[in-house]
């Protein structure tokens, strides 16, 4: 629809021929996949001396429009033009103008999350995108505000970063914003003030980490202690509810007996009264505004099981919690940035089960978080959920990011893997990884050619993920950051080489779940 509106307003000649003036000026290359074109305005991204800039040529009619741009104005033939800096105001202006461009729910077929720590990766994710073809909806703007702290970044500057990445890409059909992993209240007021649309509730700290192993004493001690009245709910009635029921779902039976119940209710009970009290206080503070709600237990010690499962689901319907996607904890293991550790026929089985759920409880998308470079994975995923799946990467851009400096500039890319190797103890603590220094090659050993292989090596690629924080926010004694500068300014001026890797690496990951 997009398409064909701007396609309609191509013809306007005036607008046309002051565009290509102030291309004339020096220094000015065209973005050419930026071009855009409105009822009120011709919309381009140029790359300048000063770096990039937002240009912006109105109709005669519409003029006005430039009141809500910062930046230098100019006129051809007595008609105005906009040549502005990517602030935050103009980004907030150009999402105005160009609705597809403002973050929006996504719909309800295969989805995907395209973390972008470094806020330069939303060109490349559009390449893949464009490559596969299919009608996987993107988001782009998806950070954790784990993620956000360690890179210094606002809630506002991952949305305007993904804003400026797919206008100069001319990405028209639309995006979500994904708030990932909010653990508070506080959490969520950041992200809606900021215009996120999706929002990622992980009660990971109120999951009991020791209801799988504990004696049948100490569950009943732990299931009279739940938080029964901000479950609305009494023993009685749960027990009433689920216990010795059994689901019927899609041929497979999942009974859940009073032992599986009680089990259930201790190990997600607390969690569900968390995601209640988070859902409805995003609710009241998006008044009305459309959004994604996702539910993720993902970073939790055991797996979900299927009576777990449906226990979270019937739980949170009857608390009146609307979700568009679950992310359970599966079976083996997804680390970070590595290929699913554990046996492929065993996730297969297990996926069947929570696509089942999610068919018979929602429908919700099931997600697949840590869901990078799971490459042996994605067919079962993609045929159980049948195309209703989101799947969620975040740290895999930062580690294609760091291929094209190994590319471009090995000296940057041994110094960040160095500081990498000093860090990785401390910077592993809150993730899921397994790498072992021992078995890591040394930053000094490695040819400048080598350099891009490491990105194949395990233990490299989990002790570069978890150390991002670390490496871009290294400051020397006075103050100058130690990489994030050069790492930035390598990828911008390589921008070509960066969007390439990007687009490789995530084609193999969206062509599995294209076109379902
Ligand atoms: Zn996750």
């Amino acid at each position: 629809m997009n398409a064909t509106r701007a396609a309609e307003h191509r013809g306007d000649a005036g607008r046309e021929r002051r565009l290509a003036h102030v291309l004339d000026r020096g220094g000015f290359t065209l973005q050419p996949a930026s071009r855009a074109a409105s009822e009120a305005a011709d919309w381009a991204m140029a790359q300048t001396p000063s770096g990039a800039r937002l240009l912006v040529v109105p109709s005669a009619t519409h003029a006005g429009l430039l009141a809500d741009f910062d930046g230098e104005r100019g006129d051809h033939d007595g008609a105005p033009f906009l040549v502005g800096p990517p602030t935050a105001r103009n980004a907030a202006a150009l999402r105005r103008h160009l609705p597809w461009l403002e973050p929006r729910p996504l719909p309800p077929g295969t989805s995907a999350g395209f973390g972008d720590r470094l806020g330069l990766a939303t060109p490349g994710h559009v390449r893949a995108l464009q490559a596969v073809g299919g009608s996987i909806a993107p988001v782009f703007a998806q950070q954790s505000i784990r993620e956000m702290t360690r890179t210094a970044r606002s809630p506002q500057a991952v949305i305007d970063d993904a804003t400026w990445g797919s206008f100069e890409a001319g990405w028209q059909e639309g995006q979500g914003a994904d708030a990932d992993h909010l653990k508070t209240t506080a959490d969520i007021t950041a992200c809606a003030d900021a215009g996120f649309t999706m929002y990622t509730i992980d009660p990971g700290e109120h999951v009991s980490r020791d209801a799988d192993t504990a004696a049948p004493g100490e569950l009943r001690a732990a299931w009279d202690a739940l938080p029964w009245d901000r479950l609305e709910d009494s023993p009685a009635s749960l027990r009433a509810r689920l216990a010795g029921r059994a689901f019927d779902l899609e041929g497979e039976s999942v009974q859940i007996d009073e032992g599986a119940l009680v089990k259930a209710a201790v190990k997600y009970g607390r969690a569900v009264a968390h995601v209640t009290a988070m859902f409805r206080h995003l609710s009241a503070v998006m008044g009305g505004r459309p959004f994604d709600f996702e539910v993720s237990v993902d970073e939790t010690d055991t797996p979900t099981t299927p009576a777990e499962h449906i226990f979270v689901a019937f739980e949170l319907r009857r608390l009146g919690v609307r979700w568009a996607s679950l992310a359970p904890r599966f079976v083996g293991r997804f680390e970070k940035g590595v290929e699913y550790i554990g046996d492929p026929a065993a996730f297969d089985a297990d996926m069947r089960v929570h696509a089942a759920i999610a068919r018979a409880f929602g429908p919700y998308k099931i997600s697949l978080h840590s869901g990078s470079d799971k490459f042996s994975i994605y067919e079962s995923a993609a045929r159980h959920t049948r195309g209703r799946i989101h799947v969620k990467t975040a740290g895999t851009s930062y580690l294609e990011a760091l291929r094209a400096i190994a590319i471009v500039a090995p000296e940057l890319f041994r110094s960040v893997y160095a500081y990498a190797l000093g860090r990785y103890e401390e910077d592993r603590a809150s993730y899921h990884v397994s790498a072992s220094l021992a078995l890591a090659p040394d930053a000094d050993g490695v040819p400048g050619g080598d350099c891009a292989a490491l990105l194949e090596h395990f233990h490299v690629r989990q002790i570069l993920h978890v150390t991002f924080g670390s490496v871009l926010t290294a400051r020397h004694a006075d103050g100058r950051p130690v990489f994030a500068d050069a790492i930035r300014s390598t990828l911008q001026a390589h921008a070509e080489v960066y969007a390439g890797c990007l687009e490789r690496h995530f084609v193999r990951h969206l062509r599995p779940f294209a076109g379902r």
